[in-house]
């Protein structure tokens, strides 16, 4: 079995007990740890592996200029990313945060990948020090995103690439396919099980988890309480 067709089946199985457990919301937030788990153990895999360009990876603690771009998440990572702020598993209070999220949301409701990029505005996740305050439970999206040049993050950023720079290769294919695959992996699951699998804006998609009471439960039973913080198709 190729290496994707393997990240695929392990990620569509992240969801095998979502049934068993009577489609509650635990078992939902079970199934995103379960998916978490399977792309940390991925990530040191392929890392430890003799695999060319690795050692060029230029992501650091500190390094945000890839998180200035819209964000597409699904609902169990929103609804994840939001039961994870509850209890207390982010790096600032869940107070301080929510209005981090409110205040970028009000800057950033509406636009699309090119004008939220042109914003220059960074992720209502980021610290004063620019590192993610949710990392260990961060958008699969923002996992693949591995650059082999930051200035290039940079000069993506600033609008000031060069055509060519933009249709080169910037971010490490091996990291960058298996998140892939595993997200798809894991979306497919989630649509085996009935679920929705709407592409999601990070912020406006993690307020409405936070704020809807029953959240979960209510997405679970078919409620679209993400319509609001959907992102147009091929967004
Ligand atoms: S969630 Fe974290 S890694 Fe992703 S864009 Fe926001 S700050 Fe960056």
């Amino acid at each position: 079995m190729a290496l994707a067709d393997t990240i695929i089946a392990l990620a569509r199985g992240t969801w095998r007990r979502f049934s068993e457990r009577n489609r509650a919301p635990e078992a939902l937030l079970a199934a995103t740890d379960a998916a978490i788990a399977l792309s940390d153990s991925f990530t040191r895999e392929i890392m430890a592996r003799d695999i060319p360009d690795l050692n060029r990876i230029a992501c650091a603690n500190g390094c945000a200029w890839c998180c200035h771009y819209q964000v597409g998440v699904t609902a169990p990572q929103a609804l994840h990313i939001a039961a994870k702020l509850t209890e207390g598993a982010g790096t600032r209070s869940l107070e301080e945060q929510k209005q981090k999220l409110a205040a970028l949301d009000r800057r950033t409701r509406g636009l699309d990948a090119a004008q939220r990029l042109k914003a220059r505005l960074g992720c209502a996740f980021l610290d004063a020090q620019n590192a993610c305050t949710i990392y260990a439970f961060r958008p699969f999206g923002c996992r693949g995103a591995n650059s082999i040049d930051a200035d290039l993050c940079h000069a993506f950023l600033e609008g000031t690439a060069t055509p060519e720079q933009r249709n080169g290769n910037w971010l490490h294919k091996v990291p960058y396919e298996a998140q892939r695959d595993l997200q798809d992996g894991f979306h497919m699951g989630s649509l085996e099980n009935g679920l929705r699998d709407d592409r999601l804006e990070l912020t406006a998609a993690v307020i409405v988890a936070l704020n809807t009471p029953d959240a979960a439960q209510r997405w679970i039973a078919g409620e679209d309480i993400f319509k609001d913080a959907r992102l147009p198709e091929g967004a």
